[in-house]
């Protein structure tokens, strides 16, 4: 059969080796990845693994027998440093060449460097070692002064883990709200509540001007004692080897709507990847394990001769404390919202719409909802505002 290499060895790309294996693939399958760990889930990094609650084998995506047992040749800690389109090969960093008939980029993203002077002493959280890192500092103490810088999806998960482990936290957000491009206003106002009542500091509209040892200088001149910061404020793709390779980057490896690059024996999977997005009608670049491991298996498809584009409804979940938020379809860029259910009591959902068209909806412990959701959007079902107003709305009943 013919010879597959994967170039990064994370969610994506992991499941683009077990997909191809599913599916029948024979050919020789080799999956790179830079980090010394096999690949293991990103998510329980910010949950239960800072927490004490599960250890790296418990992140593991599979264990090392089923590598072997599936004839899967997993190389880690070792770095592509190149790729020869016309020759088909990748190149290694310790000099060897592996050949290919079809090659995968999932090579992720990585935490976006902080412009500001000091940037050295803080912390990113994308890896199990940067994990390890962060807990090392921690020493298994209590009551260290942390802050965290970004109050988006990893910002706050984290805030919320280390409250738990008693410190004292504070969040620094420079937009108006947390969550500003993730969530809606409602959800977000919700959430800032939530780390509020559990004694989080959460400071929006600042930006961080620069870090000292042991401390953290505010643009408006406050200066925050830390004994550990730690930035979550975005990550840029890894294009750095497909674009040498001379293919179009622009924040993340250009693809079409079957994942492919220019190239035919080319595709691109998972954070690294900007793809023609039938659901935007644009280009669009997802961060989440459901857009790394359907986009994987949908390529593992298209390597074995599938003709269909990439169509899956992405979706996404975040644990902060006891609250369950989970997000069906895509909300970014919505001008209504309709609130169901009992924000008071910490279970509603916001219905997220452009005009009369449902772009998403926000679940908030409402786990219900989000299936529901997920299904009306998957089916293109039709569910205006002022349905969802009625007194009384219950989708579960409402596609009956
Ligand atoms: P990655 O998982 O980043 O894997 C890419 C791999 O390729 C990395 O190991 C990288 O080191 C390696 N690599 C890069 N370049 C090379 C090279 N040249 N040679 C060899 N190897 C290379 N998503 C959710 O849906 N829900 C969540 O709750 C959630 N929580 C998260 C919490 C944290 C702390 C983080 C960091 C992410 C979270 N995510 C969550 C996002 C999710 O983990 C990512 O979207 C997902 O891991 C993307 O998978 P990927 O394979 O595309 O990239």
């Amino acid at each position: 059969g013919e010879s597959v290499v994967v170039v990064g060895a994370g969610q994506a790309g992991c499941q683009v080796a077990v997909s191809l294996r599913e599916q029948g693939h024979r050919g020789p399958l080799t999956l790179i990845g830079d980090e010394q760990a096999a690949p293991y889930q990103r998510p329980p990094l910010t949950k239960a693994y800072l927490a004490g609650e599960t250890d790296l084998a418990g992140l593991v995506l599979r264990q090392d027998s089923y590598y072997t047992d599936h004839g899967i040749g997993l190389v880690t800690g070792e770095r592509v440093i190149g790729v020869d389109r016309s020759a088909r090969v990748v190149v290694l960093g310790c000099a060897r060449t592996i050949s290919y008939d079809h090659l995968v980029f999932a090579t992720g993203a990585r935490p976006r460097p902080l412009p500001i002077p000091g940037a050295e002493h803080v912390l990113n959280l994308r890896t199990v070692a940067d994990a390890d890192a962060i807990k090392q500092k921690l020493d298994g103490r209590t009551g260290l002064d942390v802050v965290v810088i970004g109050g988006g999806f990893i910002g706050l998960e984290f805030a919320a883990v280390v409250r738990k482990l008693r410190h004292e936290v504070t969040v620094v957000e420079t937009q108006q709200r947390v969550m500003q491009r993730a969530v809606s206003e409602a959800t977000a106002q919700h959430l800032t509540t939530r780390h509020r009542s559990e004694g989080v500091t959460v400071l929006t509209g600042t930006a961080v001007a620069a870090v000292g040892e042991g401390f953290v200088e505010l643009t408006d001149g406050t200066v925050l004692v830390a004994d550990l910061v730690v930035a979550g404020t975005g990550v840029i793709p890894n294009v750095e080897i497909a674009q040498r390779s001379g293919l179009a980057c622009d924040d993340g490896i250009v693809v079409d709507a079957h994942l492919r690059t220019v190239d035919q024996r080319v595709h691109a999977v998972g954070d690294c990847a900007r793809f023609a997005s039938p659901l935007t009608g644009g280009l669009a670049r997802l961060e989440s394990v459901q857009n790394a491991t359907d986009q994987a298996t949908s390529v593992a498809s298209a390597i074995l001769g599938a003709a269909e584009p990439y169509t899956a409804l992405p979706w996404f979940w975040s644990d902060q404390y006891d609250v369950k938020l989970q997000i069906a379809g895509l909300t970014d860029g919505y001008d209504r919202t309709v609130v169901v259910g009992d924000p008071a009591e910490g279970r509603f959902s916001v219905f997220c719409f452009s005009g009369d068209r449902l772009l998403g909806v926000e679940a908030y412990n409402r786990p219900i909802d989000f299936l529901m959701a997920r299904r009306i959007l998957e089916a293109g079902t039709s569910l205006t505002p002022e349905t969802v107003a009625r007194p009384g709305f219950d989708l579960r009943t409402s596609q009956q």
